[in-house]
């Protein structure tokens, strides 16, 4: 028997067995859900070890804990980090769910519960690719090692000191993040590359105390207008960030790229109609598309102060604030970003304020050229099972996982998961198709098998 056959045959008990992970409300974000997020992994371990996995360990955390197993008795074979998460999203807006989101429901060739598309249904295929390739060849192609985590809801915060602890365990060639998703159910997606992001938050103050307008209005700098300054004063007219340096590490993009986005992206027509915007605005010399995803851009996200009630209060309010995030593209250096912000934003403080400005959250951006071996695996594999080639995808989001895999255990992860852009993740009615928790399985085991053809990198000790 084939791993296919394998997978055929199983089908409708690994949907059963699919729903009993599902079913587990692991939600991280929750403190009352601790025990839950606690029940899902112990499940986990069993579920790696009834699939004839080694050494599996429920790893504890500051917070929630990492699932670890591996199987390493391929030798010379190149070992595959499997990244994954089995924590989700909180569901509290029960209401607005056809079907409870922690009972699993299957209606309409979809899969409704909580976690389905993120990710339990890519966890779960993971785990069936390992055990019908075990069952049906009693090997793998590959070292695999398996690294759930229950954190990466609420941003991993536990993940950078177990990965310090743990280096030597976790170490591995190359790193699958199947946390991924494909652009549409007939046609794949290469990722490429993944904007990072860093934030700040300024106070502009005044006087101690919100003054009378009648009394001290013509008098002092308006906070309010003091920080309208400094928000207009991050852009040019034509779009381009005004800040000194901003643009210092950005790489051109290549002609190659520019051309391929051009055919790709949405047009800007329709990317007008969708928005619901008189026009678009941004960066010149860029295409949205290529604004969207490969050049860095810095958005307010929140502006507040003084009297916002019903009516008029003559008043001078004595503060303003902002919040500010920054996406970033490859190569640009969080720590330069803040260290022109800072700059700048001390530059164009007017007199009669003060500033006080926050800075933090800062993830770099994350990029692997398509012509990693790796990707070139990956791109075989997808032509294979959807009959075409998969299209090289940016993506404008930040995915803080990729960088810290790189930063704290030195391997270079590659994006390959069957999530789809429609599967409500994070909104009420989440689901997974059946013709993802069919294909799913298949795209591992195929992984694996072409994996294994490539050379272990220096990066397995
Ligand atoms: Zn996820």
């Amino acid at each position: 028997m084939t791993p296919q056959d394998h997978l055929t045959n199983q089908h409708a008990g690994a949907l059963e067995d699919l729903k009993t992970f599902l079913n587990i409300p692991s939600v991280s974000t929750q403190p009352e859900r601790r025990q839950d997020v606690q029940r899902c992994a112990d499940w986990l371990k069993t579920r790696f070890e009834n699939a004839g996995l080694e050494h599996a360990e429920v790893i504890q955390t500051a917070m929630h804990p990492i699932v670890y197993a591996d199987w390493l008795h391929a030798p010379g074979a190149p070992t595959v980090l499997l990244y994954g998460h089995y924590d989700v999203q909180p569901a509290a807006d029960t209401e607005h769910w056809v079907s409870p989101p922690f009972e699993a429901t299957v209606r309409e060739q979809r899969i409704y519960a909580r976690g389905a598309s993120d990710m339990k249904g890519n966890v779960h295929a993971m785990i069936r690719a390992i055990e019908a390739l075990l069952e049906t060849t009693r090997s793998l192609p590959v070292n695999v090692k398996f690294l759930i985590e229950g954190e990466e809801e609420i941003a991993s915060p536990s993940f950078p000191a177990i990965a310090k602890q743990e280096r030597e365990r976790f170490k591995a060639d190359y790193c699958i993040c199947a946390d991924s998703l494909q652009l549409s159910e007939h046609e794949p997606m290469l990722v490429l590359s993944t904007r990072g992001v860093v934030g700040f938050e300024l106070t502009v103050t005044g006087a101690r105390i919100d003054l009378h307008s009648g009394l001290q209005g013509g008098v002092v700098m308006n906070p309010l207008v003091a920080l309208a300054r400094v928000v207009a004063s991050f852009h040019h007219d034509d779009g381009r960030i005004a800040v000194d340096g901003f643009y210092d590490q950005v790489i051109d993009i290549p002609a190659q790229t520019r051309a391929l986005l051009a055919r790709t992206a949405p047009s800007e027509a329709s990317r007008l109609e969708a928005l619901g915007v008189p026009a678009l605005w941004g960066e010149a010399g860029f295409s949205a598309a290529e604004r969207s995803t490969l050049r860095p851009t810095l958005e307010p996200n929140g502006l507040w102060g003084g009297y916002q009630g019903a009516g008029n209060m003559t008043v001078i309010p004595s503060q303003a604030h902002l919040k500010v995030t920054c996406r970033i593209v490859p190569n640009q250096d969080p720590a330069h970003i803040l260290e022109c912000l800072r700059r700048h934003i001390e530059q164009h403080t007017p007199p009669g304020v003060t500033i006080h400005a926050t800075y933090g959250g800062d993830t770099p951006a994350y990029h692997v050229p398509l012509e990693h071996p790796a990707h070139r695996v990956i791109a075989a594999v997808l032509r294979e099972l959807y009959g075409r080639d998969p299209v090289p995808s940016h993506q404008g989001g930040t995915v803080p996982i990729l960088p810290m895999l790189q930063r704290h255990l030195g391997v270079t992860s590659l994006a390959f998961g069957f999530s789809l852009p429609d599967d409500q993740y994070h909104a009420p009615n989440e689901f997974w198709r059946l013709s993802s928790f069919h294909r799913a399985p298949l795209a591992f085991v195929r992984l694996l098998e072409e994996l294994g053809r490539l050379e272990p990198t220096n990066q397995n000790g």
